[in-house]
């Protein structure tokens, strides 16, 4: 880990700056120069991961390939840097206490009183240099979640204050996200808020390095030197970051403002000499994004329709996969306690040229999310199921076409006639909550010819997995024997993975126990959201040429 430089992002004034945003489009900088880089997130909370969290506290969970139940943020790194993180990757303060508790139940700490600093600090640094250590990269980016003046988020700060003095200075770069608020009534970009939030670090012990202002308005030169003066910051490294229309333009618009370049210097890695950062494909990505042939609009169904953060890897899949045909999509959100009955799903359904039943917990909007299934297999609207989607679109499929009206999910209702989803043997003595659902990466076979094998164009593929309940092989025959395609497998062929229907029956209904959004790249869209994306888009095609000969 010798090598390795470390640069901190701390935020202020206001939660929801897109530090996260800052952080991966900092790192796919430093990579287009060929530095290799990772991040590691800290969380300030108590629970020890987001995953027993609710969606509209937090957003989605992100399970990384380790089954790790993280912060959304780690989905924005993983995509900008195009990169496979762990779960070394997020720590949070519950993670943190958790083993300085156990610590102290081991008797490591005999003899001492267990505080604050230099304990809780010591284990912070630890999980620093871990994550360091795993992968041993050039710089390690590591962002503290929650805004300078929290209260939780104090010993975050102390320990990266005693880490820059560990590893020394040169070692390490301060990157302060803040926000410059503009009052429309007297057409000015506020500093103050900002100044604030650097004198708290500064009262702390931190000095920033680099300041980036998210700001809707151009940062004057006289408001970057007055920022820079109060602030004690190079005029030059008073960064303004403009929000941007394409989220994947940050990383460019970062760069023309220079972002990289200081942080660079600060480290003492910025070779004048270097060549330009190798951009061209993230260039013509961003390029294709703002001028899409067309616009598809797709359907998504799900509980928190209020909160598309709690959607994050779906809606940004989506786009990869529309993008990847030279389209753009906009999301229809459905609220699936109107689904009530055929009628009323039409009309919910209208217009939209494809169906995302996406993840999901509890029964509230399930029978709204099954009459949707039921719409898009009868009216061959494109449809992707993931994970509960699948589970849905099983009981859809038993209910309707297998001829077992009360089938069910044993979550939804314990004592149903036919569960046809229920829980594994191993879920059902499970007591805790956290961390015991089937996580991570697990193989899946898919058969020969069937949709999902020609989307993926390979036979084994590895999927991120997030749920407890499972396809109940006791129904297998019943539902293959009217007509269902079981076209993924694990292994030992004990868990249905994918299920969908034949192309002859509907020209694309799938969907996967698993969450292939987790692995979706802007420039290298999922293979099933890139296929579902081309169904949908020739679905829209074709309600074009059937609405232009109804009016011509
Ligand atoms: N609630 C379902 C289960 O636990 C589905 C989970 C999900 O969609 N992530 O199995």
């Amino acid at each position: 880990m010798t090598h390795t430089k470390f640069v901190f992002v701390t935020g202020g004034v206001v939660s929801s700056l897109g530090k996260g945003i800052v952080a991966a489009s900092l790192g796919r900088l430093l990579k287009a120069r060929g530095y290799t880089a990772t991040v590691l997130k800290f969380d300030p909370y108590i629970n020890v991961d987001p995953g027993t969290m609710n969606p509209y506290q937090h957003g989605e969970v992100f399970v990384t390939d380790d089954g790790a139940e993280t912060d959304l943020d780690l989905g924005h790194y993983e995509r900008f840097m195009d990169t496979n993180l762990s779960r070394l990757n997020n720590v949070t303060a519950g993670r943190i206490y958790q083993s300085v508790i156990a610590k102290e139940r081991k008797g490591d700490y005999l003899g001492a009183t267990v505080q604050v600093i230099p304990h809780v600090t010591d284990e912070i640094k630890a999980r620093i240099t871990e994550a360091a250590h795993a992968t041993a990269p050039d710089v390690m980016i590591c962002e503290v979640g929650g805004t300078v003046g929290d209260i939780e988020g104090l010993p975050f700060l102390e320990a990266i204050r005693q880490f820059r003095y560990d590893v020394g200075f040169k070692n390490t770069c301060m990157v302060h996200v803040t926000l410059l608020p503009y009052l429309k009534t007297s057409g000015e970009l506020k500093t103050k808020p900002s100044q604030h939030s650097v004198n708290t670090l500064r009262s702390i012990g931190i000095q920033p390095d680099v300041l980036v202002c998210r700001t809707e308005q151009p940062v004057s030169k006289n408001e970057a030197l007055k920022l820079a003066q109060f602030t004690n910051v190079d005029p030059e490294a008073v960064i303004q970051c403009r929000d941007q229309a394409i989220l994947y333009e940050v990383p460019l618009a970062l760069e023309s403002e220079g972002l990289a370049i200081r942080v660079l210097e600060k480290l003492g890695m910025h070779d004048v000499a270097q060549k330009a950062p190798e951009l061209t494909n993230w260039q013509a990505l961003v390029d294709g994004l703002k001028r899409p042939a067309k616009t598809l609009r797709v359907a998504i169904a799900g509980k928190y329709t209020e909160l598309s953060d709690a959607y994050l890897s779906v809606i940004e899949a989506l786009k990869h996969g529309a993008a990847q045909h030279g389209a753009e999509v906009k999301i229809a959100w459905i609220d699936t306690e109107h689904c009530k009955n055929e009628q009323a799903t039409e009309q919910e359904l209208a217009g939209v040229c494809g169906l995302v039943i996406p993840g999901g917990f509890g029964y509230r909007g399930v029978e709204g999310k099954i009459q949707a299934i039921k719409y898009a297999r009868e009216k061959k609207l494109p449809f992707l199921g993931l994970c509960m989607g699948l589970q849905c679109a099983t009981i859809e499929y038993a209910r309707h076409v297998a001829g077992l009206p009360l089938a069910n999910s044993t979550e939804f209702e314990e004592e149903t006639l036919h569960p046809v989803i229920a829980l594994m043997d191993s879920q059902r003595k499970l007591t805790h909550k956290g961390g015991t659902m089937r996580l991570g990466l697990y193989p899946c076979h898919l058969s020969g010819g069937s949709l999902a094998q020609q989307a993926y164009g390979a036979d084994v593929v590895m999927e991120r997995h997030r749920h407890r309940f499972e396809f109940n092989n006791d129904y297998r025959e019943a539902l293959v024997q009217s007509g269902l395609v079981i076209s993924g497998m694990s292994p030992d062929r004990q868990l249905v993975e994918i299920v969908e229907l034949p192309q002859a029956v509907h020209p694309w209904f799938l969907a996967t126990q698993f969450h292939p959004e987790f692995k979706s790249r802007p420039d290298r869209a999922h293979p099933l959201f890139a296929s579902f994306m081309a169904a949908a888009s020739a679905n829209a095609d074709l309600a074009l040429t059937s609405t232009t000969a109804v009016v011509s």
